[in-house]
């Protein structure tokens, strides 16, 4: 119950990855606001998910790439419990092709949705927490930024700029009592890797010596791990959690 009353937002929090985050962080009593682009279904599964446990759990239909959007999520979240503990930054999306093939769409598409979220859900979260000149912010990034993958140059680039932007951020907040890290997930099985080509998920979860896929949970509970006060140490750091990939 390390987290019981703690107020945690996260974004792309009802699918996935960000499913796992919200329902670990409501098991140790937090209340926590899950942001959700479009799947209804998820959003509502995840809600009768969250029945019984020690803390609760808020959907928000929400654009997070937008000022508009990530502005609603984090007022909400404040109003509600009157101030943020914890930011997870993990919404995301891949449209994966070859250069040379890449569409301004595609491109543009990736940059924004990886991007644009860390700039607005931060700069309105941070203000939050500096208030109380405490908080925790952690932003889901890809071993692909790190290694690089094949027809993920958009994707690679964005979650890069993951990693900078968090390594920056955390020299800004530090100072004021707030830490800001970033988890390099691996291959975790998702709706987002379901959507990867068989052989392209194969070739990368036969590379890791663990040889075989992630569960969220297992992303999950480094998330956690980074929150909690046994990480109060631990700033700017990009964790890798892939099953011994790089
Ligand atoms: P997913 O597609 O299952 O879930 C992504 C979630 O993000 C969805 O709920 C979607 O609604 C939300 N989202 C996307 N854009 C949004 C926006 N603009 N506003 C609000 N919500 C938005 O994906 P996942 O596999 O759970 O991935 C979660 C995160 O982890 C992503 O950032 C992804 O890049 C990263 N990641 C995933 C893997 C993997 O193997 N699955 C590996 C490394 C990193």
């Amino acid at each position: 119950m390390e987290f019981k009353d703690s107020t945690v937002v996260v974004t792309g929090g009802t699918r996935g990855i960000g499913r796992a985050i919200s329902l670990a962080f409501a098991k140790g009593g937090a209340h926590v606001f899950a942001a959700y682009l479009r799947d209804d279904d998820a959003a509502q599964d995840l809600l009768a998910a969250a029945e019984g446990l020690a803390g609760t759990i808020a959907v928000i239909k929400a654009d997070v790439s937008t000022s508009a959007g990530a502005t609603e999520l984090i007022n909400t979240a404040a109003a509600r419990c009157g101030h943020i503990d914890v930011l997870v930054n993990n919404a995301g999306i891949i449209r994966d092709c070859y250069l040379a093939m890449m569409s301004d769409d595609d491109w543009d598409a990736v940059i924004r949705a990886n991007i644009n979220p860390l700039f607005h859900c931060c700069k309105w979260g941070l203000r939050k927490m500096m208030a109380r000149r405490s908080g925790s912010i952690i932003n889901i990034s890809s071993i692909s930024a790190l290694i690089g993958t094949m027809g993920q140059t958009n994707y690679a680039a964005s979650k890069g700029a993951v990693v900078s932007f968090t390594k920056s951020l955390a020299r800004e907040a530090g100072p004021m009592g707030i830490r800001v890290n970033a988890v390099v997930a691996g291959m975790i099985d998702t709706d987002m890797t379901a959507s990867l080509k068989a052989d392209v998920v194969d070739r990368i979860v036969k590379g890791s010596s663990l040889g075989r896929i992630g569960r969220p949970d297992e992303v999950a509970s480094v998330v956690l791990f980074l929150a909690s006060q046994q990480a109060s140490y631990i700033n700017g750091q990009a964790i890798v959690v892939d099953g011994g990939i790089i």
